[in-house]
């Protein structure tokens, strides 16, 4: 289906036609409207599916109507279990805000790079963090960082990440969070991991398999 039918802004579809999106996929039909109608989400979807889009897409849209503030506050927070994703996620949000009259400011918190360059963008103000859970927990452990006004919180290759074994890390970013967000979690594959930490994270989610 072309993406007419999700009702979005005129800079967002000139985001999607620059990028050569012209239909949207099946999991963007599913999802989209799900997230705009604040739905959390418990969605089965591998990479390459066009996963990442059908979060950003809901997002950034809803982000486009907010007021505009002095000083952004961080609403998104998105985990993910590597460097590499953590990139291509900023990046997609990036690509699908780059029309918008007032740009939003996205950081991505990862390890291995200068964690001072990050906490200063993050000081500056910024409305999207995508970020992998150690080098969250280094800003969050050191007071550094206001995640009070959090609205969406995604974890995406879920599965992955407790592969990697970040279950303890995750538990401690959640308990510093509010309780009160939409919660949007994507995975490859179903485990019982991943069915425990979908019940502790959503709530009434509904269930998309691709
Ligand atoms: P993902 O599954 O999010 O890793 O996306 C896989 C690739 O598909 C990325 O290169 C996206 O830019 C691209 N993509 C996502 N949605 C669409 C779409 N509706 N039309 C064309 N390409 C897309």
């Amino acid at each position: 289906m072309s993406f007419e039918i999700f009702n979005l802004s005129q800079e967002l579809l000139k985001a999607l036609q620059k990028n050569n999106y012209k239909e949207a996929t099946s999991i963007q039909n599913e999802v989209i409207p799900l997230i705009k109608e604040k739905h959390d989400i418990l969605a089965q979807a591998q990479t390459g599916s066009g996963k990442t889009a059908s979060f950003v897409i809901p997002i950034v849209e809803f982000l486009k109507e907010e007021k505009i503030l002095k000083k952004a506050k961080i609403k998104v927070l998105v985990l993910a279990p590597t460097r590499e994703l953590t990139l291509q996620i900023a990046d997609t949000f990036s690509n699908m805000t780059q029309f918008f009259f007032k740009p939003l400011s996205i950081v991505s918190v990862i390890g291995g790079e200068n964690i001072g360059n990050q906490l200063l963008k993050i000081q500056k103000g910024c409305d999207i963090v995508v970020a992998t859970s150690g080098r969250l927990l280094d800003i969050i452990d050191k007071k550094q960082i206001d995640l009070s006004n959090l609205q969406y919180l995604v974890l995406d290759e879920a599965d992955k990440m407790l592969d990697l074994g970040f279950a303890q890390e995750l538990d401690t970013i959640l308990s510093a969070i509010p309780k009160n967000r939409q919660n949007l979690l994507f995975s490859a594959t179903y485990s019982k991991k991943v069915i425990d930490i979908a019940s502790k994270i959503t709530k009434n989610p509904k269930k998309i398999k691709i």
